[in-house]
């Protein structure tokens, strides 16, 4: 343990620059050439030096970037022109020329789950059923038609599945759900870490606790486990399925990988707005507040002109 954490410490250290955000928390690890006052991520100005954490887990693999500047910048352009009119004003034109590109760490995790389950197995079958319809004069007919009923057996059991591939984020700066929005990468172009890989790039240390990310990487996985037994499940449908999952054999590696991010800050009384774009795929997530006075305006125009149509209509007779 001790041996890792003097690696850990030097290979970060070396003549690295260690920034902190103190506005969302981000650890930023770059090049003293790339030096910024701004967070990448939120754009606040609350960027300071400090010094190398002890301890923290160095990245195992890294996926590069296989999106350009350029490409990014067009991504985020072309979301930006696409969204809502009733989006606040100043996002639909804002420049993405600040788009920056940071290795965001994230803890790639895999296991063997063995899970114990426990369902009511629907099968269908078809019964013929009289019924009674009386007609215009009164008179009562039988008639007979065919239903589908559900047989329902009870059915336990176990499955064993190797859980792989679940990327759960390790950064303060970047929400798991805004990781899962940019999902998915493709693992196949992990590369193991090498410090050159990452070289002239902003990287993020991991700022999450291992034990927090490792809880958030089992409740993906057992998620995970339950859609699969889902689709297990024989019969033509199922109730009550209940699983409890044991978990074997876990691996969680720190992983960096390539997210453009863009902070817009179009107003002042308003947080940036965070516009990311999958380094490797070009995806797009971001969540443009929309403006509730362009909404008012809109639903009083709309009801104005309901009112006019009520007007001239009542008005022609
Ligand atoms: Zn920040």
């Amino acid at each position: 343990m001790a041996e890792q954490s003097q690696q850990t410490q030097s290979s970060m250290a070396g003549l690295l620059l260690h920034l902190e955000c103190q506005s969302c928390g981000a650890r930023l690890v770059l090049e003293p050439a790339l030096r910024t006052t701004r967070c990448p991520y939120c754009a606040a100005p609350a960027v300071v030096e400090r010094p190398p954490v002890p301890g923290v887990p160095e990245p195992v693999f890294a996926l590069g970037f296989a999106l350009t500047h350029t490409a990014a910048q067009e991504h985020v352009a072309r979301w930006l022109r696409s969204r809502s009119r009733f989006t606040r004003s100043g996002i639909r034109s804002a420049a993405p020329g600040e788009v920056r590109g940071v290795y965001v760490p994230a803890y790639l995790y895999s296991v063997l789950a063995q899970a114990r389950y426990r369902a009511s197995i629907g099968e269908n079958y078809q019964e013929t059923e009289t019924y009674a319809v009386t007609d215009e004069d009164g008179k009562t007919h039988l008639r007979t038609r065919t239903v589908t009923r559900v047989e329902w057996r009870p059915l336990e059991g176990e499955l064993a599945s190797y859980v792989a591939d679940v990327l759960v984020t390790a950064s303060k700066g970047l929400e798991n759900a805004e990781l899962e929005a940019l999902e998915p990468f493709d693992l196949r172009g992990l590369a193991r870490y090498t410090p050159a890989l990452i070289s002239g790039w902003v990287a993020e240390e991991p700022s999450l606790t291992l034990a927090r990310c490792q809880a958030q990487a089992r409740s993906e996985a057992v998620d995970r486990v339950r859609g699969l037994l889902s689709r297990f499940m024989p019969g033509d449908s199922h109730k009550d399925l209940v699983h409890q999952s044991r978990l074997d054999w876990e691996a969680l590696d720190v992983c960096l990988l390539p997210v453009w991010v863009l902070a817009v800050k179009y107003a002042e009384d308003a947080p940036p707005l965070r516009v990311l774009v999958n380094g490797q795929t070009g995806a797009v997530h971001g969540k443009a507040p929309i403006s509730p006075w362009k909404v008012l305006a809109a639903v009083v125009t709309l009801l104005a002109v309901l009112a006019m149509g009520g007007w001239f209509m009542g008005g022609g007779r």
